[in-house]
């Protein structure tokens, strides 16, 4: 039977084919996605491992920072042999290792407003995974100006928040509805507020179990609502939220 997938890939993704919702159509989608991950720490270890396992075709991954031994903790793509070294540098390598048909493109730049263009715009789907406000806000209005998928994550301590905005289809509230104001950057500060590792593991592979769905078309009943994690508790727990009047969406 011709499913227009070589027998390798029949194979590397026989676990993922057989599910109803993936098959070889699904697989063929994920060979042919495109997925932009902003931040190659905590967060997108989990999501560009998990990402390229799974047979996302092409990968970007913008990240200006090298490897220190403070990070080995919970950025689970880098080994201590590789501290002193560009992080993009080492996932990349990484990726090719799991899966050497993986295309991957690295920027070693932190997104600004004059790069942003640039760097996003072959891309549909964006995963951010940054530690700054600054950022998430910048991505947050590109991403409504220009109709795009994103997908937001943040971690501190035992917390966890994830949400998904999907500009290109649903008229939902927007990252800034929900922070209004930019909190300080503290509040996202490993180095000043801690983290524990198992935290960016979580939410980095529910953002790329998030980029999956959005592929596969399968909906994400995350619009209008964020989800907010506590590994201390235990609890997983859905909170909506409004679109906010003179909001930037
Ligand atoms: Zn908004």
């Amino acid at each position: 039977m011709n499913i227009g997938l070589s027998e390798e890939n029949i194979d590397r993704y026989a676990r993922q084919i057989i599910l109803k919702n993936v098959g070889p159509t699904g697989q063929k989608k994920i060979l042919n996605a495109k997925v932009l991950i902003i931040g190659g720490g905590g967060l997108g270890s989990p999501v560009s491992d998990s990402l390229s396992r799974a047979g996302v075709g092409r990968i970007g991954i913008a990240d200006y920072d090298k490897v220190n031994l403070s990070n080995i903790h919970r950025q689970s793509m880098f080994s201590s042999e590789d501290i002193g070294k560009y992080k993009v540098d080492v996932i990349k390598k990484k990726i090719k290792l799991i899966n050497p048909k993986i295309k991957v493109k690295t920027f070693k730049k932190k997104i600004n407003k004059k790069n942003i263009d640039k760097i996003l715009k072959d891309y549909e789907i964006i995963v951010d995974g940054s530690d700054n406000f600054e950022t998430k806000f910048l991505l947050n209005e590109f991403c409504i100006k220009h109709k795009k998928f994103l997908i937001v994550g943040a971690i501190s301590k035992f917390d966890g928040h994830l949400f998904v905005f999907n500009f290109n289809k649903i008229k939902a509230p927007c990252l800034r509805c929900f922070y209004q104001n930019m909190p300080p950057d503290e509040t996202l500060n490993c180095e000043a507020n801690g983290v524990i590792g198992p935290v960016a593991g979580i939410i980095g592979n529910l953002q790329s179990n998030e980029v999956l769905k959005n592929i596969l078309n399968i909906k994400s009943n995350l619009n209008s609502n964020i989800l907010i994690i506590n590994l201390i508790d235990l609890t997983f727990r859905k909170v909506k939220f409004l679109k906010k009047r003179n909001c930037v969406c």
